[in-house]
C-alpha cells in the first residue's frame, strides 16, 4: 500500500447521495483530512457495499468550480468576489427592502433533501420565525411529496412502515415505478439476499434493468397502474381473499368495495394493456394465504399526476390482505435523496418542524416553548408548494428567491419557464458548493457553501434510520457550512438571539430531538451523535419513555405491528378516486410518449456533483442519448447514434439515438441527468401532493442530419 493511502485514522459517515443511507468508512491522514474511503462492513444498511457514487464521494470536493468566495453581480452583469461582510449586508438589505415594499409573501426559499436536517430546520426556522417570511419548499417536492401525502392521509402520519430486512423476508415483492437496480443498487443487493425463493414482479412500461432481472415483468401501458391496482383489489374482494382482522383496523372498506365494482379485469384490460387472465393471475399471486407480500414504489408512482391515489391503492391492497406490520410485508415508498426523510420531519416548510402541523395551535405552542421563541412568531399557515412559489414568481408576486443546495434551473419540470421568471425576480440568491450550476449562473449573489464531507449533522434514510455525517475536509477558500451561513444571516438580520441555542449541529439535534416528544417520530431516547454511531444508526421512533409494555429503548424496526395507526380513530383509511386521463397524450403532431428517469447508478440528479468525478463520467455518456425502439427507428430511418431532435410543445433538445427494444414502440426514454431534458416535460401535478408529473409527455422525434 503506498504510504499516502495508509490511513492514520478512520471515521464513518453516511453517504450524501441517495436515501439508501449507506455508511462509508473514511480514511484520514494525520491532519484528519479524508484521503480515501471504503464501504463500512457490518453497517446494517449496506453490509459492506457501496455503489459507484459512494465509492467516488470525495471526488466532487476537489472540483475547480467550487464556490470559494461570495460572488455578487456588479452593474455590468459580471460576478465579482466580495467579503462575507458585504455578502451578508447585501443579502439583508435587499431582502428587507423587498419585504418592506411588497410584504412577507414576496420572498421565498427553495431548499433540498441533500443537507443535514439540523441545517434544514435552522433554515426553515430562521426564514419563518426569525425573518418573518412564509413561503419555502424543498426539492423533496420533486421526489417524495406524493408518498408523504399518501401516508399522512392513510395512516395519519408520514410513516413508511418498513425496514430493509423486509426485502429479505418477503415471498412476493412487487415493484411499481421503481428501477431499483439502477436507482437504489444496494437495496437491490438486499433483494438478492432473500433466501425465500421470492417472486419478484416489476410493473413498469420499460423493460428496465430491474424488470430484466425480475421473475416477472408486466409492461403495462404508461399510467395504467392505478386502474390495474384497483382491478387487483376488485378480484381479491370478489374472491374473498381478504384478511378480516386487518380490515377491521381500517375505515372505508364498504365504500372501497362498492367503488371497485367498476374495476373488473375486463373493464381495465385495455387501459392497462394486460389481458384479463394476466390480471386475474396477478391478483391471485398477491393474495395467496400465508405468503408475505410487499409493495414497493419510487418515482414512477411519486412523479405522477395521480401518484397519491396510486400509492394509496398499494396501501389499500396491503391493508385488505393483512400485509402490513409483519416481516416481509408493507406498502413501502423508497425515498430518493439522502435526507429526504429528514426533510419530511424537520424542514419546517409545509409542515412544522419535529413532525408537527402549522394549523394546530397546540403544535405551535409546543414548538415555540421547545425553541424558546414567542408563539406569535410561528405562522398558522403552511407554505405554498414549490410549483405555487414558482407560479407566484412568474406572476411577479415573489420578487426575492433564495435557492439552497438545489438546481431547479435544470431539475424543475418545464424548466424553460425558470429562465422567463428569472427576469421577474428582483433578487436571486443561490447558496451552493459550486458557482457553475445552471441556477448559480443565474444568481445575483452566490453564497459559497461547504459540501458533504465538510460538515457535521444527520441524515435519515428510507427505512427511518438516523445516521451521522462527519467533517473530514476543510471547505475551500472561505466557503462555510450552511449551518454557519444561516447563523451569520440570523445575526445580520437582527434575530440572532432567537437562535442562540443553535450553537452547533449537535446542539440543534438535541433541540429538534426534544420537539419530537409524544409525536409518532419521537426520538427522545437518543442521547446524541455518539449513541447513533454506537448503535449503527437508529430508526425512529425511539422514545425515551416506551411504556411498561415495551422493552427498554431499542429499535422500532417496523411500524403497525400492533395494528394501531396514527389517525384519530387509530384505524387506517382506505382512500380512492377514479383514475384520470394522461395530462398530455400523444397526437399526430407529437406522436411519441416520452418517459424520463434515472439512467445510471453512476450519476446523480443534475450531475452537479457526480459530473465532477473523472471516474463517474467515464461510466456514463456525457452527450444526451435517447432510447428508441428499433421498430420506430426503422420507420423514421434512424440508426444507432444518429443525432435527433426531440421536441415537445414547450421546448426541444438534441440527443443521439440508442436503439433499445426495452422501450415499447411509440415510447421514448430520456435520462434526466442532461440539462435540456426538462425543457420538454409537461407541467402537470398531483392535486393532493403538488408533485410534478415527470414521467409522461408527448414529443416529436426527427433526424437532424444524415448519418
Ligand atoms: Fe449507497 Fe446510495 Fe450512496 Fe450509492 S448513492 S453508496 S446506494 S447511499
Amino acid at each position: 500500500v503506498p504510504k499516502r493511502l495508509k490511513p492514520a485514522f478512520t471515521t464513518t459517515s453516511i453517504c450524501g447521495y441517495c436515501a439508501t443511507g449507506c455508511q462509508l468508512k473514511l480514511h484520514l491522514d494525520e491532519e484528519g483530512r479524508a484521503i480515501n474511503l471504503s464501504p463500512q462492513a457490518g453497517y446494517p444498511v449496506n453490509l459492506g457495499m457501496a455503489c459507484p457514487k459512494g465509492w467516488q464521494a470525495l471526488d466532487p470536493l476537489d472540483s475547480a468550480d467550487r464556490a470559494t468566495v461570495p460572488l455578487l453581480r456588479d452593474p455590468d452583469g459580471k460576478m465579482v468576489p466580495v467579503s462575507w461582510a458585504e455578502a451578508l449586508e447585501t443579502f439583508t438589505t435587499r431582502m428587507k427592502a423587498i419585504k418592506e415594499q411588497h410584504g412577507r409573501d414576496a420572498v421565498a426559499f427553495l431548499s433540498t433533501g441533500q443537507i443535514p436536517f439540523e441545517e434544514m430546520s435552522l433554515l426553515g426556522c430562521l426564514f419563518k420565525f426569525g425573518m418573518g417570511f412564509l413561503h419555502g419548499d424543498a426539492n423533496t417536492r420533486q421526489c417524495m411529496a406524493t408518498a408523504v401525502t399518501a401516508y399522512k392521509q392513510s395512516f395519519g402520519f408520514d410513516a413508511p412502515p418498513y425496514t430493509y430486512a423486509d426485502f429479505e423476508e418477503s415471498d412476493v415483492l412487487v415493484f411499481i415505478g421503481s428501477n431499483l437496480c439502477i436507482a437504489h443498487p444496494i437495496l437491490w443487493q438486499r433483494v438478492m439476499r432473500n433466501k425465500r425463493n421470492p417472486k419478484i414482479i416489476v410493473i413498469d412500461p420499460r423493460a428496465t434493468e430491474t424488470a430484466q432481472a425480475a421473475t416477472q415483468h408486466i409492461a403495462l401501458k404508461p399510467k395504467g397502474d392505478l386502474a390495474l391496482l384497483y382491478a387487483l383489489a376488485h378480484c381479491i374482494i370478489r374472491d374473498g381473499r381478504t384478511d378480516a382482522e386487518s380490515i377491521a383496523r381500517t375505515e372505508g372498506f364498504e365504500e372501497l368495495a362498492a367503488f371497485l365494482q367498476d374495476y373488473s379485469p375486463a373493464a381495465v384490460a385495455e387501459r392497462t394493456g394486460m389481458s384479463v387472465e394476466e390480471i386475474e393471475a396477478l391478483a391471485h399471486t398477491v393474495s395467496e394465504p400465508g405468503k408475505r407480500v410487499s409493495w414497493w414504489w419510487t418515482m414512477g408512482v411519486n412523479q405522477s399526476y395521480e401518484g397519491v391515489r396510486t400509492a394509496q391503492a398499494m396501501i389499500n391492497l396491503a391493508l385488505i390482505t393483512g400485509n402490513i406490520g409483519k416481516p416481509g410485508t408493507g406498502a413501502n415508498s423508497i425515498t430518493g435523496q439522502c435526507n429526504a426523510m429528514g426533510s419530511r420531519l424537520f424542514s419546517n416548510t409545509t409542515s412544522l418542524t419535529g413532525g408537527h402541523e402549522f394549523a394546530y395551535a397546540e403544535h405551535r405552542e409546543k414548538v415555540a416553548a421547545g425553541l424558546g421563541i414567542p408563539v406569535e412568531s410561528i405562522p398558522s399557515e403552511a407554505s405554498m408548494a414549490y410549483d405555487q412559489i414558482l407560479a407566484a414568481a412568474e406572476e411577479g408576486k415573489i420578487k426575492g428567491l433564495w435557492i439552497i443546495a438545489t438546481n431547479p434551473f435544470h431539475s424543475w419540470i418545464d424548466s424553460g419557464r425558470l429562465e422567463a421568471l428569472r427576469e421577474k425576480l428582483e433578487f436571486l440568491v443561490v447558496q451552493d458548493m459550486y458557482h457553475s450550476t445552471e441556477s448559480a449562473r443565474a444568481a445575483d449573489l452566490v453564497l459559497p457553501a461547504a459540501g458533504w464531507g465538510e460538515k457535521d449533522g444527520c441524515f435519515i434514510n428510507s427505512e427511518r434510520r438516523i445516521g451521522t455525517l462527519k467533517k473530514v475536509r476543510q471547505a475551500p477558500g472561505i466557503a462555510l457550512s450552511d449551518f454557519r451561513i444561516l447563523r451569520l444571516i440570523a445575526n445580520a438580520w437582527g434575530c440572532g438571539e432567537m437562535f442562540a441555542k443553535w450553537t452547533d449541529p449537535e446542539a440543534a439535534f438535541r433541540l429538534l430531538r426534544d420537539l419530537t416528544k409524544d409525536r409518532p417520530c419521537d426520538i427522545t431516547g437518543i442521547e446524541g451523535y455518539e449513541m447513533i454511531d454506537r448503535m449503527g444508526g437508529i430508526q425512529w421512533p425511539f422514545p425515551a419513555d416506551r411504556g411498561e409494555d415495551r422493552p427498554a429503548p431499542g429499535e422500532e424496526r417496523r411500524l403497525f405491528s400492533d395494528g394501531i395507526y396514527y389517525t384519530p380513530s387509530g384505524k387506517a383509511k382506505l382512500l380512492f378516486s377514479p383514475p384520470a386521463e394522461l395530462p398530455e397524450d400523444t397526437d399526430s403532431a407529437y406522436p411519441y410518449l416520452l418517459l424520463t428517469g434515472r439512467g445510471t447508478s453512476s450519476q446523480w440528479h443534475t450531475q452537479s456533483r457526480t459530473g465532477k468525478s473523472d471516474i463517474l463520467r467515464k461510466l456514463y455518456p456525457q452527450e444526451a442519448y435517447i432510447e428508441v425502439n428499433p421498430a420506430d427507428a426503422a420507420r423514421l430511418g434512424l440508426k444507432e447514434h444518429d443525432p435527433v431532435q426531440v421536441s415537445s410543445r414547450r421546448g426541444e433538445m438534441q440527443a443521439f439515438v440508442y436503439l433499445a427494444p426495452t422501450v415499447k414502440p411509440g415510447q421514448l426514454f430520456l435520462p434526466m441527468h442532461y440539462p435540456e431534458v426538462n425543457r420538454l416535460t409537461h407541467p402537470s401535478f398531483d392535486p393532493h401532493s403538488r408533485q410534478p408529473n415527470y414521467k409522461a409527455c408527448a414529443v416529436a422525434l426527427k433526424k437532424v442530419r444524415p448519418h
